[in-house]
């Protein structure tokens, strides 16, 4: 079999390519440094990795089934499908992964305390799950609009035990949380861990969190060579910030014959403002280009003048303006090939998992899965397809009887 793209990745200035890199104040450089040492330093040590593989498999329930779904195979009439069942790890998606390796790196960092930013309240959850199961004091910054849409999320942060924080400047989204969440870290590093929950920001945080997600790709590499006795062609993932995509695609990026789509949020459709498709531009979604955004040098929407445009999405987990770098990277390098799919087939694509397999996915997932559904028509019956379920629906049923 072939083998391409050994080449180590990010390089020592945190870079992928073009992409990447640490574009922080000042007062940031040194925790980041700390960060990035300590992170290093665990990643060797075995002692580290057993506490790891403990937590993952006994708290958060690995390994997930990698699933055959028989009858969306035979409805589709083309490849044989199989699902990654991410969404059925604790807290119903795979954040969980990062939040566990990220939370016990604080723990041996010495920090008593972890912060983070949330959207639509999941990586919120997972964090305050984890900072409960360690002891830890959690503080989770969101913004006043998302905390009124997500009401059920803040209570069951509140309930774990974390501060809810309101922020109520700018947009009072998900970008004002982060501000919010780096002042915090500015002022508090010294007993402080931030706890990024995408492969996002400035270096080590999106090398890291993609590490903390490898774990996805490993067990289904092997669970594919057990069941079908070779590897996949195919791989889907939808991509926000890009950390199931790029935790499924790692372990595969050497084979060359194994193709990897991400998929992002197509929204409302190809005007700026009305999507959030940041690589897709082949595909007709218009204004996104090179440039940095909280720290990292990436792909961004934006407009004439470079002020980061507003972004759509009916599912909140794909809804943001960046990508993470090591994305832009393997795009340029035309190693995964990037699309978008509208919210409506997002919600189409949910229906038809519903019913066909009896698994309600998450909105964003849903996105893979309409790729999926979109391509296998098309091709030969003896392709192996993986796509990766990241999240359950369960968090989305409110916003899904609204829609219809
Ligand atoms: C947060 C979330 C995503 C998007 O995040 P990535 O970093 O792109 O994986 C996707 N699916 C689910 C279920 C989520 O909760």
């Amino acid at each position: 079999m072939k083998r391409v793209m050994t080449e180590k990745m990010p390089d020592g200035r945190g870079r992928f390519g073009a992409y990447g890199g640490r574009y922080v104040p000042e007062t940031l450089m040194a925790p980041l440094e700390e960060l990035e040492r300590a992170y290093e330093e665990a990643r060797a040590d075995g002692k580290f990795q057993t506490q790891l593989d403990e937590l993952l498999k006994n708290f958060a329930g690995r390994p997930t089934p990698l699933q055959f779904a028989p009858r969306l195979t035979e409805h589709l009439g083309g490849a044989t499908i199989y699902l990654k069942r991410e969404d059925l790890l604790h807290t119903g998606a795979h954040k969980i992964n990062n939040c566990i390796g990220q939370g016990l790196l604080a723990v041996r960092m010495g920090k008593k305390r972890v912060i983070a930013e949330t959207g639509a309240g999941q990586h919120g959850v997972a964090t305050a799950t984890v900072a409960a199961r360690l002891g830890l004091e959690c503080t989770v910054y969101m913004g006043t609009e998302d905390m009124a849409r997500q009401r059920l999320n803040v209570f069951r942060m509140k309930l774990l035990g974390a501060e809810v924080v309101g922020v109520d400047s700018g947009s009072k989204t998900l970008k004002d949380a982060i501000n919010e969440a780096m002042r915090d870290w500015v002022t508090n590093v010294r007993t402080t861990h931030y706890l990024l929950g995408s492969v996002l920001g400035a270096h080590p945080y999106p090398m890291m969190v993609r590490d903390f997600h490898r774990v996805i790709g490993k067990e289904a590499r092997a669970q594919i060579l057990e069941a079908e006795g070779r590897l996949p062609g195919w791989l889907f993932a939808c991509v926000g910030g890009g950390s199931n995509a790029i935790g499924l695609f790692y372990e595969f990026l050497g084979d060359a014959n194994v193709k990897m789509v991400g998929v992002e949020a197509g929204g409302r459709g190809g005007t700026l403002g009305e999507h959030a498709a940041r690589l897709a531009a082949a595909s007709g979604f218009a204004g996104a280009r090179p440039g940095v955004l909280q720290g990292t040098h990436t792909y961004v929407l934006q407009n004439a003048d470079g002020q980061i445009a507003t972004t759509h999405s009916v599912s909140a987990g794909l809804d943001y303006p960046a990508v993470g770098p090591e994305h832009a990277w393997l795009a340029e390098q035309v190693r995964a090939e990037y699309t978008a799919v509208h919210d409506d087939e997002a919600v189409e694509a949910l229906r038809t998992l519903a019913r066909l397999e009896g698994i309600i996915p998450a909105l964003e997932s849903a996105h893979a899965v309409a790729e999926v559904i979109k391509r296998t028509p098309k091709m030969k019956q003896d392709e192996v397809i993986i796509v990766n379920l990241s999240g359950r629906g369960d968090k989305d049923m409110e916003i899904l009887a609204k829609y219809v």
